[in-house]
This record gives structure tokens, C-alpha cells and sequence, in this order.
């Protein structure tokens, strides 16, 4: 199965891929956290991207495209992947096709997770992660069994994100509504879009979104 999961920062892409790599035994390709990644090794890419994340620009078409391409083409993506901030433009999701046509493969859903604006403000201000193994936390929404402790890998290093503040999700925001937002009727024009509520407790997303997954 190779998904797309769609939505504006803070919609909850990350959280619910976590579920979908549990459920489904496919892993999940995020490329918010490879560019993260890269920008923590100083690598080229990293040294290209830093800047712009931190702004809360996108990073250009070539690099992510080439990030993707490279990724597809490892041998756990065989079975499938579960696409997480990729493609975020256009153009990305021409090139992802195209990527995909040549293996004779394409993607089999696309799901649009919709949240209001002020609860993305909310969920991007309350957001923190384990720093060791990644698991997702939020102040108020989704807090560690046991205060300061990751329930996933028992480690209390914790992280927050240095784009996450009301300044630059102004930015990224923007950059959604204009860059990302079209790719809903693209996909819609392809018959792979469906659509969750994004609104509801995380649980429940996870229950719209395999429902829609097992229609
Ligand atoms: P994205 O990957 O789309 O940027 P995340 O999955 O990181 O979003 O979610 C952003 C924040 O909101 C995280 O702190 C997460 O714990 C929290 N969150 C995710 N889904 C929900 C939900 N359905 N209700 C409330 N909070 C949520
Ligand atoms: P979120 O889902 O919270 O917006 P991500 O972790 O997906 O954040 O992405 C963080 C940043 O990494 C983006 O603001 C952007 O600068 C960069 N980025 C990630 N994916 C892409 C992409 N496909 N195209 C361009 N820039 C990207
Ligand atoms: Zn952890």
C-alpha cells in the first residue's frame, strides 16, 4: 500500500503514520524529519535547508525530489510507504508520479486530514517529541503516561521543534494554502483523494482513517 497522508503542519500527518507503520508493516517517509536529520549531520542538503525550515519556506522541488526519489528505491519501501509532508507542491507530486511510473507502481490513496487553523495553532504550540526514538507528544492532547518519561522508549530527552512558534507557522501556513493546498483537487482530478476530519481525538482519526483504508 502506498499512501499520501495531506494536511497543514500540525494536522496530525506524523501521529497518525506512526499508527499506519504499526498497523500496516510499512514505514513511514517523513521528510520534515530527513531534512531535520540532515540539517543535525551538517550534511550539504542540511546545509541548504536549514535557513529555509527555519524560516518556514519550503525547501526546493530538486532537493526533495531527489530525497524521495532515493528513498522509494530502498528495498523496505517494496511493500509500500506511507508518504508524511511529501509532495508538498505540484510539481513534487508530478515528479512523485513520474518517480513511481517508472517501477510500475502509483499511489493508492491519498488522505486529507482538515483541521481549523486555530487548532493547528494550538497542536504546533503544544507539540514536543522524544528526541531518542521520535514518538510524538502534546501538552495538553496526548502527555506521557508518566510526566517527563517517553511511554514508547522510557528516555527523557525531549524536543521541540525551533519552527514551531506562531511566527513561523504564520509562514508555514501560508506556504500550505499556497503551494500544498492545491494538491487536494489534483488529487481529487487522479479519483486517490479521501477525506478525514482531522478535528476529532486522535484515536477516532485513526479509526476514519482506517475505515477509509478498508473500504
Ligand atoms: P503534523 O505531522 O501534521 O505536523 P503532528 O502529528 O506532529 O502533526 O501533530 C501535531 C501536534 O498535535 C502533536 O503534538 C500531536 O500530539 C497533536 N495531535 C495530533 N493529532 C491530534 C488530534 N487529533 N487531536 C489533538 N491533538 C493532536
Ligand atoms: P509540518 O508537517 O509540521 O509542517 P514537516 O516536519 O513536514 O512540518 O516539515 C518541516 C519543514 O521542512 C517545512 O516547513 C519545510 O521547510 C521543510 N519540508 C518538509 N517537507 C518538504 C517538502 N516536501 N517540500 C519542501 N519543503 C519541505
Ligand atoms: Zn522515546
Amino acid at each position: 500500500m502506498r499512501l499520501i497522508l495531506l494536511g497543514p503542519p500540525g494536522a496530525g500527518k506524523g501521529t497518525q503514520a506512526k499508527f499506519l507503520v504499526d498497523a500496516y508493516g510499512i514505514p513511514q517517509l517523513s521528510t520534515g524529519d530527513m531534512l531535520r536529520e540532515a540539517v543535525a549531520a551538517g550534511s550539504d542538503v542540511g546545509k541548504q535547508a536549514k535557513a529555509i525550515m527555519e524560516a518556514g519556506k519550503l525547501v526546493s522541488d530538486d532537493i526533495m525530489n531527489a530525497i524521495i526519489s532515493e528513498r522509494i528505491s530502498q528495498p523496505d519501501c517494496r511493500k509500500g510507504f506511507i508518504l508524511d509532508g511529501f509532495p508538498r507542491t505540484l510539481e513534487q507530486a508530478d515528479a512523485l508520479y513520474h518517480m513511481l511510473e517508472g517501477k510500475g507502481m502509483e499511489i493508492d490513496t491519498v488522505i486529507a486530514l482538515e483541521v481549523d487553523d486555530d487548532a493547528l495553532v494550538e497542536r504546533i504550540s503544544g507539540r514536543f517529541t522524544c528526541g531518542n526514538c521520535g514518538e510524538g507528544y502534546h501538552d495538553k492532547f496526548k502527555q506521557p503516561a508518566k510526566e517527563g518519561v517517553c511511554d514508547r522508549c522510557g528516555e527523557s530527552d525531549f524536543k521541540r521543534r525551533k519552527d514551531d512558534n506562531p511566527e513561523t507557522l504564520r509562514t508555514r501556513l501560508f506556504a500550505y494554502y499556497k503551494d500544498t493546498a492545491p494538491l487536494i483537487g489534483y488529487y481529487h482530478a487522479y479519483r486517490k483523494l479521501r477525506t478525514v476530519d482531522g478535528m476529532a481525538d486522535i484515536g477516532d482519526v485513526t479509526k476514519a482513517i482506517r475505515a477509509v483504508l478498508e473500504a
